[in-house]
């Protein structure tokens, strides 16, 4: 559609409405549970607030266009779309990969939830995850893998699965469309959670599925309507205002990551740096080859879990909170969640403050 523009062309463009004159530049949320119906009872697009919403839908296309999908599905947190997405695929019977230094609530949700069914739930770690996928029915992959920043060769993996005609999820949380587009990768659909990144501001919950497959899309929003896992028509508002300016946040949060990842491979205190656009970092080609951006998560190990509390009470800018892709650089202890990591392995997640302030900062607060 607006394939030549530039990303953040593409999403003040995506977060926009048609130009009518005399409407908002940017309509306002349209919170509604029931729409008038007319009496021949011909069904309107808008019946019933769990079945569709004017607001989604403006959120959906703009999330299809960053995608690069023909459709996108908004979802009340990122676990509903990757558990309504799972749902819909999996059978008594097939297996399904996760992976299995991941996103560790995706993982419980397979082995508490799916596993008694009847599903077969094989975890494989990055490097692992096309070998998992040779017998597999369905594939979750994440790549940069959260909280260890390790790369999923994508397209690599789109080919073992299309020769076994299995189905590739890959959940684009933590680099967003901004970073790569998994579609063009050869993925079937992607999963995400707009919480991050996208909304960017700590304040919102929300997630989406993309997709360019009518059967499998259409599935999943069947799926959204019977199961129910809606988001409000407010928070859809929100995510649209959000979206026009993450490619500007974005941006500010990539070059903060380069910049604090140099200064940390050069950093006694640090060890086991981890950012995809280190020339240094083992998945640096992979990234490179797939990723436009390489994102805005840096993952380091300090001596202990001391070390990191000592890091965020020394620090003026750096807050300490989970979750990431807001304007605040935050640092998470990700052992504390029980993520198979050592006591001082800590995820950073970059904000958009000025990089010589935060350079300084975190330079003086490791001491
Ligand atoms: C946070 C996260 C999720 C879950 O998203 P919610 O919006 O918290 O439900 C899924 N996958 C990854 C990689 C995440 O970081």
């Amino acid at each position: 559609m607006d394939g030549h523009y530039g990303d953040s062309t593409r999403s003040v463009k995506a977060s926009g409405a048609p130009a009518v004159a005399g409407e908002p530049v940017t309509p306002p949320p349209v919170p509604a549970a029931a729409y008038h119906l007319s009496v021949d009872e011909a069904a309107p697009i808008d019946f019933y607030g769990r079945a569709s919403n004017p607001t989604w839908r403006r959120l959906e296309s703009a999330l299809a266009e960053l995608e690069g999908a023909t459709s996108a599905c908004a979802f009340g947190s990122g676990m509903a779309a990757i558990t309504s997405t799972l749902r819909v695929l999996l059978r008594p019977g097939m297996k399904l990969v996760v992976p299995a230094d991941g996103y560790y609530q995706t993982r419980r949700y397979a082995t508490e939830s799916l596993a008694p069914l009847g599903i077969t739930i094989v975890e494989a770690v990055a490097d692992g995850m096309c070998a998992a996928a040779a017998d597999a029915d369905v594939v979750l992959a994440e790549s940069p893998v959260n909280p260890t920043l390790d790369v999923v060769d994508l397209h690599r993996l789109a080919s073992v699965c299309r020769g076994r005609g299995s189905v590739l999820v890959v959940d684009n949380t933590a680099a967003t469309p901004f970073g790569q587009r998994p579609l063009s990768l050869g993925a079937d659909l992607v999963v995400a959670s707009a919480t991050k990144g996208l909304s960017g501001h700590s304040d919102l919950v929300l997630g989406y599925v993309a997709g360019s497959r009518p059967d499998l899309m259409a599935g999943v929003e069947r799926e959204r309507l019977l199961a129910g896992a809606i988001l409000g028509p407010f928070e859809a508002w929100l995510a649209l205002r959000s979206l026009g300016t993450a490619g500007l946040r974005v941006d500010r949060q990539c070059q903060n990551a380069m910049a604090v990842a140099l200064m940390l491979r050069g950093h006694p205190a640090a060890r086991g740096v981890r950012y995809p656009g280190l020339p240094q970092d083992p998945a640096h080609e992979v990234a490179t080859i797939q990723m436009k951006r390489y994102g805005g998560l840096v993952a380091v190990e300090l001596a202990d879990a001391a070390a990191v509390h000592a890091l965020v009470e020394r620090s003026d800018l750096l807050v300490a909170a989970t979750s990431f892709g807001g304007i605040h650089t935050s640092v998470d202890r990700r052992a504390r969640w029980g993520d198979p990591v050592s006591p001082g392995f800590a995820r950073l997640s970059m904000g958009i403050e000025d990089t010589d302030d935060l350079l300084a900062d975190i330079e003086e607060a490791l001491g």
